[in-house]
């Protein structure tokens, strides 16, 4: 059965839902604030992955992030295809670089865990590792390999998304300021800060780092705060051949030559602006695992506002106090690389469809009983 979806919200998270639900035949309208991509999908690093990014185990996080690397080969390539788009798609692996013996320790049982749970990963030091990435730093001791890992250039990828979208059908209204739903007040209806009400089926929340602000409306507690996350480019510069991380942050070599340095994590509540700190310590950082980014600047920096939750899970689930209302939203520091596996799963919630995997650990209600 078709149904009307409203998707608030126009990052990368609300635009993959919006489209995988109009290829199952739904009829979809994304309601955004203000400009698609505009917030922190734009910002990103656009890098896919789970295996630097992940912690000490294989937890539930970890699972759902690596289906969705699984899944975005095939994903890239239909956004790709349906809107003539390019994404800047490259699959050039990870290094997880340590500069301390003791941490080459740590890296032998990543590896371990990591090659369990089915993902290819490799322990290179020494030679090796110097002749895999010669621009890195002396200091380094080891690195942890893992080829699969890749990523995306951010602004086209959401570029891409909008116009597959507008390709298929989807309606996209911008500029409508943050809409509010009306349930508490028993209305279906959302309806925007100039009064405009909009009426769907059902609703999808994708409002990244501002999904609180219905919080009151949903008479329920939406766990996600916004942290912001600072980020520089160099451009002229040897870039490194693979995603490169180290404990202190990361860099990715982009197809148009620029090579994206990132990122902090601080907590300045919505205020997007960088700071001088914040920058000069990517600059200090970056240039003794980097040393070709001696006396180089910065040509660009940039801030955005990561949805974080308060376990670091999503929120991604149905509502059982309002079933006409579903979640998308918390990604935090993984939003890029979670995209097509969310846009599945929000689809397959919609038509009633058991997910891919199941879905406790990202429950919105798996929080605190707080009511309004
Ligand atoms: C510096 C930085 C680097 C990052 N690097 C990576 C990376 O390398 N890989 C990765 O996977 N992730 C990365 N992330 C995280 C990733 O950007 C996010 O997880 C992801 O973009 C979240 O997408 P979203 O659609 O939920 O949120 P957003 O992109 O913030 O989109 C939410 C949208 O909802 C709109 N909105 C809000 N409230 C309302 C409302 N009430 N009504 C209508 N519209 C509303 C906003 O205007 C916004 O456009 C990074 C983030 C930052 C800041």
């Amino acid at each position: 059965m078709s149904k009307h979806i409203l998707v608030i919200g126009g990052g990368v998270i609300g635009l993959s839902a919006a489209l995988e639900c109009r290829h199952r035949g739904h009829e979809v309208t994304v309601l955004e604030a203000g400009t698609c991509g505009g917030q922190a999908s734009g910002a990103a690093a656009g890098m896919l992955a789970p295996y630097a990014e992940a912690g000490e185990e294989p937890d539930a996080l970890f699972r759902l992030c690596q289906l969705s690397l699984r899944r975005t080969a095939d994903w890239v390539q239909k956004v790709e295809e349906e809107s003539g788009i390019s994404v800047g798609y490259r699959k050039n692996g990870s290094l997880q670089v340590v500069f301390h013996e003791a941490d080459a320790f740590l890296l032998e049982s990543k590896r371990r865990w990591l090659r369990e749970a089915g993902a290819e990963a490799e322990v290179v030091s020494g030679n090796r590792l110097g002749q895999m990435e010669p621009g890195l730093g002396q200091g380094a001791v080891a690195a942890l390999w893992c080829p699969e890992e890749a990523h995306v250039y951010s602004p086209d990828y959401v570029q891409a998304l909008q116009s597959a979208c507008r390709k298929a059908g989807v309606r996209i209204r911008e500029q409508l300021g943050r809409l509010i739903w009306q349930g508490h007040q028993g209305d279906k209806r959302v309806k925007s800060p100039a009064g405009e009400a909009f009426e769907g089926d059902e609703v999808v929340l994708a409002a990244g780092a501002w999904s609180c602000e219905w919080e009151q409306s949903l008479g329920m507690a939406v766990p996600v705060h916004p942290i912001r996350g600072q980020i520089c480019a160099y451009t002229g510069v040897d870039a490194p051949r693979h995603l490169v991380f180290t404990s202190q942050g990361y860099l990715v070599a982009k197809p148009n030559g620029t090579l994206v340095c990132g990122a902090s994590e601080d907590v300045a509540g919505f205020d997007t602006r960088v700071t001088e700190r914040g920058i000069r310590r990517l600059e200090s950082w970056n240039k003794d695992v980097w040393p070709a980014l001696q006396g180089e600047q910065p040509f660009h920096h940039w801030a955005g506002l990561r949805p974080a939750t308060q376990d670091g899970f999503p929120l991604i689930g149905r509502l059982t106090r309002h079933p006409e209302v579903i979640l998308a939203t918390g990604h935090y520091r993984n939003g890029i690389l979670m995209s097509p596996i969310t846009a599945e799963i929000i689809a397959d919630l919609v038509d009633e469809k058991s997910p891919a995997l199941p879905l406790d650990s990202y429950h919105p209600e798996r929080f605190a009983v707080t009511s309004y």
